[in-house]
């Protein structure tokens, strides 16, 4: 089999390489050139355990290749991938697709014999429809299906989870398409992945309903968290408890600062403004969306109310800013809201995380980049853990003390056991546990 893909970002780069991975022949195409040129050159653009070696080994097994051409790579492909981003649009949540489209307009211009035209990127309840009316449109003659086949990779294990999904979901209507799209995945069977075919339809507003429950669990043990901080509860015994449950499962009951990252956010209010449209609004999700943006906002007052009520003037040291560990991925993190608003209350920010600095620089303006977490802590005030890297999880807390002003440490990611840090000496705040646990 032979494919290409379309977009060679988080999800088309990891997505072909691992196609590439099972056997089948991957034309990786975008139209970054500096991108395209340093892969061809084995340079990762991206940050993503295991990516490199899997990138090398195949593109040495002439299995993986990368180009500007969309027309060369199409030629002979038995399907052609959009993974290109659906990025939010400029007003009420509705998602931006012209990426989507102009990638459909492209194709429609290189067809030729039957192709199957696969939308992984995330895209809204019948975007599916108009491409295959823009491909027809422009392409009356065209021989083509096109399919949805969302992807459910996290960042940071994205190949695993490629390579061993819990279910992969197909939107394809006709048999031809639904052959080569289970001819494409016939690795996943010999592991028994369950494999899943709908209309088109059906498969576009999966991946979202799946993307907004996860947000919606992820809130409400947040919630719980708000709730155990006034009562004295647990939160995590709570999640534990609730966890245990077969019905509720352990997964995502993990309470923190709110989510983030390129997904959830954009995912959730891209339904909501799908559902508004169709009048069927999904009020449950709009409650998730509101209540996450001002959870992010408020953890910066947590990090104030610490301080004694005001950071003017004090030096903040803040420990991780992507929006998970493992990725260098900056969309949409935590840190974007809370560090702005410490530095508008007054303070000064000095930062490390192991791999989203660069990308922060470009989002973040006069925040001092330290080169480790150390360096971020000398004569710092407070400090913040905001993303829970596991270097952070061993700190050696003798060193922390002396290099911090004041014993202060509020950790969003509970990485750290309130009882211990009372004993190291610190004031120790965390999320949804009370001081003495
Ligand atoms: P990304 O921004 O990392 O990559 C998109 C790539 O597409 C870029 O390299 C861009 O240059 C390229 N591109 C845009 N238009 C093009 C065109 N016409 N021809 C060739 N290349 C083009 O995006 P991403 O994070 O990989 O996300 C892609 C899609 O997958 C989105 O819809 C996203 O919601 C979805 N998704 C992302 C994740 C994730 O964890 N990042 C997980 C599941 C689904």
């Amino acid at each position: 089999m032979r494919i290409a893909m379309l977009g060679t970002g988080y999800v088309g780069l990891v997505s072909g390489t691992c196609f590439s991975e099972f056997g089948t022949d991957v034309v990786c195409v975008d139209k970054d050139e500096a991108k395209i040129e340093g892969l061809r050159n084995g340079v990762i653009p991206i940050f993503e355990p295991g990516l490199e070696t899997l990138v090398k080994k195949n593109a040495a097994a002439g299995r993986l290749s990368f180009s500007l051409d969309l027309a060369e790579a199409a030629r002979d492909a038995d399907a052609i991938f959009i993974a290109v981003g659906t990025p939010p649009g400029p007003q009420d949540g509705q998602a931006d697709l012209s990426y989507v489209y102009q990638a459909a307009r492209e194709i429609a211009a290189v067809l030729d014999g039957y192709k199957v035209i696969i939308t992984k990127s995330t895209v809204p309840v019948g975007t599916g429809r108009e491409v295959e009316r823009i491909i027809r449109e422009a392409r009356p003659d065209a021989d083509f299906d096109v399919v949805s086949n969302p992807e459910f990779l996290r960042e940071g294990a994205a190949i695993n989870d490629f390579m061993r999904p819990d279910r992969v979901v197909i939107g394809a209507e006709s048999k031809r398409a639904q052959d080569v799209m289970a001819e494409l995945y016939r690795p996943l069977y010999l592991i028994e992945t369950p494999i899943i075919f709908t209309k088109l339809e059906t498969s576009e507003l999966i991946k979202y309903a799946g993307n907004a429950f996860l947000a919606t669990k992820i809130s409400f043990i947040n919630q719980m968290a708000d709730l155990c901080e006034k009562v004295g509860a647990d939160v995590h015994q709570v999640a534990k408890g609730i966890g245990l449950d077969g019905r509720i499962g352990r997964k995502f009951l993990h309470a923190g600062p709110g989510y983030g990252g390129s997904c959830f956010p954009k995912d959730t209010q891209a339904l909501a403004y799908t559902a508004r449209a169709n009048g069927a609004p999904v009020s449950l999700v709009e409650d998730v969306i509101s209540y996450n943006a001002a959870r992010k906002r408020g953890m910066a007052d947590k990090v104030i109310a610490h301080c004694g009520g005001t950071v003017a003037g004090k030096k903040v040291a803040v420990l991780g800013l992507t929006f998970k560990p493992n990725t260098d991925d900056m969309r949409d993190s935590p840190s974007l809201d809370i560090i702005p608003i410490l530095q508008a209350q007054g303070a000064t920010v000095s930062a490390y995380d192991p791999e989203g600095m660069e990308e922060a620089k470009k989002l973040l303006s006069d925040v001092t980049y330290c080169t480790g977490a150390y360096q971020a802590m000398e004569g710092a005030d407070v400090l913040v853990i905001v993303t829970e890297w596991n270097e952070f999880r061993r700190l050696d807390m003798d060193r922390v003390k002396s290099l911090l002003s004041a014993p202060l440490i509020v950790d969003l990611r509970n990485i750290y056991s309130p009882a211990e840090m009372a004993e190291d000496g610190f004031e120790y705040l965390s999320i949804g546990r009370p001081l003495s646990a």
